[in-house]
């Protein structure tokens, strides 16, 4: 059976099953590989470092390169478990920080696991709190032995250490588990950023001496801020302790953008091409494309969510802002060229009157939009590489994306 009929099984993991019971040949490769999971690239650009690839978690197989909507409350914010999966996704990624505070690993085990909790069927990646500790947590101390912080929400301590936070993750049965690691901010000093990535490397070693979950993936961290040296020290170090995936993290931290870029092309050449590489935290569509180029596979970002609540929806001709007086008789599709549901039954003119009577809809209608937006993007790029023209499936994407004027600032 060619490649590409497996592809075809991405909308119904039932018809995953099916092609892999008739095509022992490609599938047992892909299962013998690594025994309870495998990742393996069914297509690799000739023009660039693009790849497409299928990732096999305990749940489901994962095509990528992948967007992971963000359900940091074990929610994607204004969507039901179910429309996500009827984008088509089917990785999501939820926060260890926030649910470990609220409702608690208890509450989550007595409800049969986070999957099951949240009634999501799909895989889940988990990360570990390191981005939190930089963004949003009163950070009390940091040092060799983990983080001690306050909650956000009662003002309780606690102490992460990276054993306690595989603990967490695995409790919570996600499908791929992420080591605690020092995420810097931008700017700051190179003896900070080395600082931050020696212990980000210890504490990396010691989450992988305690994982242990069979059915549960464990992915490194990059870090080492925008030096040169840190960047490629720690990358050769990290995959030194053979984790399933790698992630490059402490990117999209304010840096001037050309900085992500260059920070992704040193540290790719050291990750081995045979394991799935994340970008964390990115990105805006542009960002997606430059990074699929760039030889990566997975992203997570807030972008289509929180921008959906706040009236900016994507179009294949750049954002609009649906709050703006234009849209006041509009009675076009958010994006005429959109066939998701709220494009299909509703207009610009209903969502823009829904912001202004601020009525919950209108984040349900715009994030749906976004998030289905954000899916096509991710499978018309996958379709370009199978196809080996992804170069010019992005510049005429982005012609098109670019082109018209972008007015959500
Ligand atoms: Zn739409």
């Amino acid at each position: 059976m060619p490649l590409s009929s497996i592809e075809k099984g991405e909308k119904n993991s039932k018809e995953i099953v099916h092609h892999r019971a008739q095509s022992p040949l490609v599938w047992g490769l892909f299962f013998v590989r690594r025994g309870r999971f495998s990742f393996i690239i069914i297509k690799e650009s000739s023009e660039c470092k693009a790849r497409a690839g299928i990732l096999s978690t305990a749940h489901l197989n994962v095509f990528t390169p992948a967007f992971m909507p963000v359900g940091t409350q074990a929610t994607v914010k204004a969507m039901s478990s179910e429309e996500v999966w009827d984008m088509g996704y089917r990785l999501i990624l939820a926060n260890t920080y926030h649910l470990y505070l609220r409702p608690g690993l208890e509450i989550i085990e007595a409800g049969g696991g986070l999957h099951r909790f949240m009634n999501w069927k799909g895989a889940i990646l988990t990360d570990s709190g390191g981005f939190q500790s930089y963004s949003l947590i009163d950070l009390r101390d940091i040092n060799d032995e983990g983080l001690l912080f306050r909650s956000h929400i009662d003002g309780s301590e606690h102490f992460f250490t990276p054993e306690l936070v595989v603990e967490i993750q695995e409790r919570l049965g996600s499908d791929i588990a992420m080591v605690l690691d020092e995420c810097i901010p931008y700017p700051s000093t190179k003896a900070y950023a080395e600082e931050a990535a020696r212990r980000t490397l210890g504490w990396a070693r010691r989450s992988k001496e305690r994982h242990r979950r069979d059915d549960q993936l464990l992915f490194g961290i990059v870090q080492g801020g925008i030096y040169e040296d840190l960047r490629k020290e720690n990358a050769r170090e990290i995959v030194a302790l053979d984790f399933d995936g790698y992630a490059i993290g402490g990117v999209s931290v304010g840096e001037p953008e050309e900085f992500m870029w260059t920070v992704i092309e040193w540290v790719e050449p050291i990750l081995p091409s045979s394991k799935p590489r994340y970008v964390m935290g990115i990105g805006s569509p542009e960002d997606l494309l430059n990074a699929i180029e760039k030889g990566m596979d997975i992203f997570d970002c807030v972008l289509p969510t929180r921008l959906g609540r706040n009236g900016c929806v994507y179009t294949s001709e750049g954002k609009l802002n649906i709050k703006n007086a234009r849209f006041k008789d509009d009675f076009y599709p958010i994006d005429p060229n959109c066939d998701c549901w709220a494009c299909k039954n509703y207009t610009r003119a209903y969502l823009r009157h829904l912001y202004k009577a601020e009525e919950i809809l209108a984040a349900r209608l715009a994030t749906y939009h976004n998030l289905f937006f954000y899916q096509k993007i991710m499978q018309l790029a996958r379709q370009a590489i199978m196809e080996d023209k992804f170069l010019d499936f992005k510049r005429e994407f982005l012609r098109k994306y670019k082109g018209a004027k972008d007015e959500s600032g």
